[in-house]
């Protein structure tokens, strides 16, 4: 099959011919019909993650169709059109077992722990705990953006940041997983206030519903989000994962705020110096956010076949596998969502 190679940590990113993958006797293989580029695999490229073995093949963004199915397999066949979250759970450990399969202590991580969707098949674990159906007529394209960053943009604003109609949101980043939190926030009934460095990312936040935009780039942002929010946000979000966002977002809550840490923040890229000092004085909650669990997806589900959730407003680029190389190294430069559509 084809797939999008690297050999080396920033490294060249090649398509070539390597082996299909065969299913486990609990998972599947997908044949991938669309498949997103993201953030999180620029930093596997780069060696920010330690589950990375090399050679490897990047992409967990991923729908498509299933193409074979393990012997223990019960729920799903050949044919079905399915998503999956990033984090694949195992489905019996504790965490498993309190229906948080987002933080399972026995994870894999398609395009991390083993090969990913960046290639004409992918292997899937555990399918029965972690194969989404797709609505019908839902286009692959737009379900590839639900499996990491809308769906983590989802839990980190309704299920973590419990985020309540008439309450300030402030987002920091607006790449994809930002958007779709401006996304949720406004459906959620809540008010938000955008934070990005680029121009087009803005304008982006404002078609999503952001009421207020600032700009990351002109002074001091808590001030402007505590100025625009009559004394700061209730709930702000660090949506794109960088010391400076961590630390904005924190500082722009209002006493008893909530910040969620949703955008990866690998040491590789600094470690942020959290002002404990104001999460004492203000009694500040610091969360984090990781991915959203398969049984959660119905919910949203329901929400984007109803038309109050719009993901595929996001995507704006599509590629060939040929261009995706390109792609993932330059993520971040163009605004909104590139989703590699033909293999
Ligand atoms: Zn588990
Ligand atoms: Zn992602």
């Amino acid at each position: 099959m084809r797939a999008l190679v690297f050999e080396e940590f920033g490294g060249p990113l090649t398509v070539r011919s390597v082996p299909e993958p065969a299913p486990g006797p609990d998972g599947v293989v997908v044949q991938v019909g669309a498949s997103g580029i993201c953030r999180s695999d620029w930093h596997g490229w780069s060696g920010h993650d330690p589950d990375v073995v090399l050679p490897h093949v990047p992409g967990h963004e991923l729908a498509g169709t299933v193409a074979a199915v393990g012997d223990r397999v019960r729920n799903w066949s050949v044919g079905d059109r399915v998503t999956v979250p990033f984090v694949c759970a195992c489905g019996h450990c504790p965490p498993c077992r309190e229906g948080a399969g987002q933080v399972c202590l026995n994870q894999t991580q398609p395009g991390f722990t083993h090969w990913g969707s960046l290639a004409e098949l992918v292997a899937l674990d555990a399918a029965d705990v972690n194969l989404v159906a797709l609505p019908d007529g839902m286009p692959l394209a737009t379900a590839a953006a639900l499996g990491c960053r809308f769906a983590t943009a989802y839990r980190a604003v309704t299920g973590v940041g419990r985020v309540a109609p008439g309450e300030w949101v402030a987002v920091h980043g607006c790449g994809g997983v930002g958007l779709s939190a401006v996304q949720v926030a406004v459906a959620a009934g809540a008010r938000v206030v955008a934070v990005d460095v680029s121009p087009g990312a803005l304008e982006l936040a404002a078609a999503c519903g952001a009421e207020h935009l600032v700009d990351g780039t002109a002074g001091d942002v808590p001030a402007a989000v505590a100025e625009l929010t009559g004394g700061g946000a209730h709930v702000s979000l660090d949506a794109l994962g960088a010391a400076v966002t961590c630390v904005d977002s924190i500082r722009s809550l209002r006493r008893r705020g909530r910040h969620v840490q949703v955008g990866l923040l690998p040491p590789a890229v600094g470690r942020p110096e959290v002002p404990m000092e104001l999460v004492l004085a203000g009694e500040l909650a610091v969360l984090g956010s990781h991915g959203m669990a398969a049984a959660d997806y119905p919910a949203m589900l329901s929400l984007i076949e109803a038309g109050r959730l719009r993901p595929e407003l996001l995507v704006t680029r599509r590629l060939g596998l040929d261009d995706a190389g390109a792609a993932l190294a330059a993520v971040g430069r163009e605004p909104g969502i590139a989703v590699v559509t033909s293999f």
